[in-house]
């Protein structure tokens, strides 16, 4: 057992996403910005990148710049867990939107999860991507016959497939006795983020789009009479005829409308060391994707090569840093997994999610501008497919019309983006998840 929380980490341990050592950010010299695009897109993330892949595609000039490297925020940094996302269940959103545009909005969800599979397979993306399945873990008693009700009762035309995992047979899915049994949805699957991140940069630059890293957008001036906008960056002025915002847990003052409907809420990482051929395999047999059904969750995997833990969660009420996240999250491992006590970290890290009130992503358009965001913490197949539809909205095709364009985008009387209630509701979920309720 380590004596000191020091003693955890590795000799090369780095306080930055695991994800890098394959896929370092790529920032190539800055080129000079042109003074008139058709769009401009902020943010370089999954979103912004495949909203650019549409419009360049479709012939429009497109500049998309970033305050950091390109794909600096999530979209470098997740778990790699691909689901379907949407977080309401039916009745909920039936409850508030009706039923038909409950069940649309449930059908975007699963058409993210298989066009994500199709995307990277006809663009050729070297990304480990696999249909491997999750486990999704029960973390009390009550959960389990919550899950067994859930997976009984699906909503016809909304099914997936998901398997009940008795708690005696748990140990086909991961070898620790910590969950009351769970199910397997077996659609879901694994990417390595960056990888991916990485590959779509790739096409979108080959489609002919400028991607400027460490170029801020600092204000965004609406012309009149549709003349278009003004963006002032870090690096100079750039007219355009169409503005997105695609800045998620990283949406900011420059967009007031939206600072006040979206907020970033930090979850953490980290990867432990390497641990040889077999140990991080016998911890999950299958190679499943893991979560598990507390309120604040924490989510895991094996690395691609199958040999490291890659676990994450959200280990404190306030914001903290990632030396002070990885021993919490170590606990959390272990103790899920003593097998793990002795094993290092190696890498740490945090990134801000974009939640919104209502749970659910929302696309469109405000004032003239477009943005798509608030995919509260499973955004890798949703950003991916809410992107694209973004494009194609801009470029007035027909394939991007989406329900969930329809959804009002709601914030709180007197909410102007200091999310005050974070620590408090983090405090009772968690005291929420301890009783096991
Ligand atoms: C630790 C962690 C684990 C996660 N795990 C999963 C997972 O397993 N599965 C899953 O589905 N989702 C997961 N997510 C969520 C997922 O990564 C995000 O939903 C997704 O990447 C969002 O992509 P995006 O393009 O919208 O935003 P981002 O990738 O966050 O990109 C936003 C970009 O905007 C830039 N920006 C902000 N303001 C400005 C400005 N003024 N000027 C210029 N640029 C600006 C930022 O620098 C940033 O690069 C996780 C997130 C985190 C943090």
């Amino acid at each position: 057992m380590p004596k000191s929380t020091d003693d955890l980490f590795s000799h090369d341990f780095k306080d930055r996403p695991f994800w890098w050592d394959r896929s370092p950010l790529d920032n190539p010299d800055p080129a000079p910005l042109p003074k008139n695009v058709d769009v401009l897109i902020i943010g370089s993330g999954y979103t912004g990148l495949c909203a650019a892949l549409q419009t360049a595609r479709g012939g429009k000039s497109t500049l998309v710049i970033d305050a950091n490297e390109p794909g600096w925020g999530c979209s470098s940094r997740n778990g790699g867990q691909i689901s379907t996302g949407i977080k309401p269940d039916f009745d909920a959103l039936a409850k508030d939107h009706g039923s038909h545009t409950a069940f649309e909005a449930h059908r975007e969800g699963l058409r993210a999860i298989s066009s994500i599979g199709d995307f990277i397979q006809e663009e050729g993306i070297d990304c480990d991507y696999r249909v491997c399945g999750r486990f999704y873990g029960a973390h009390s008693p009550r959960h389990f016959e919550k899950l067994k009700r859930k997976i009984n009762a699906q909503q016809k035309g909304l099914e997936v497939d998901a398997q009940l995992v008795q708690r005696e047979d748990q140990r086909e899915e991961i070898s620790s006795d910590f969950y009351h049994g769970g199910i397997v949805q077996t659609q879901f699957a694994s990417v390595d983020p960056a990888a991916y991140h990485r590959g779509v940069l790739g096409k979108v630059r080959e489609a002919g789009v400028i991607v400027e890293g460490f170029t801020e957008a600092l204000g965004v001036l609406k012309r009149s009479k549709g003349a278009g906008f003004d963006i002032q960056t870090s690096r100079g002025a750039v007219h355009a005829a169409e503005v997105v915002v695609a800045t998620n847990g990283y949406t900011s003052r420059l967009t007031p409308w939206l600072h006040r409907r979206v907020f970033s809420i930090g979850s953490y990482m980290i990867a432990t060391e390497d641990l040889g051929d077999d140990v991080a395999r016998s911890l999950i047999p299958r190679d499943r994707m893991v979560v598990d059904s507390r309120r604040i969750v924490v989510y895991f995997r094996l690395s691609p090569d199958g040999r490291r833990i890659i676990f994450g969660g959200r280990v404190s009420l306030n914001e903290t840093d990632p030396r002070i996240s990885a021993p919490r999250l170590h606990r959390h491992m272990t103790a899920i997994f003593p097998q793990l006590r002795t094993a290092k970290i190696s890498h740490s890290w945090m990134g801000f999610v974009g939640w919104t009130f209502q749970h659910m992503p929302h696309i469109g358009r405000h004032d003239g501008i477009w943005y798509s965001m608030g995919y509260c913490g499973s955004g890798v197949a949703l950003s991916t497919y809410f992107g694209t539809r973004l494009g194609q909205q801009i470029m007035g095709q027909e394939a991007g019309r989406t329900v969930l364009s329809d959804l009002p985008f709601r914030t709180r009387p007197g909410y102007y983006g200091n999310p005050w209630f974070l620590s408090a509701s983090v405090g009772w979920y968690g005291f929420l998840d301890r009783l096991g309720i």
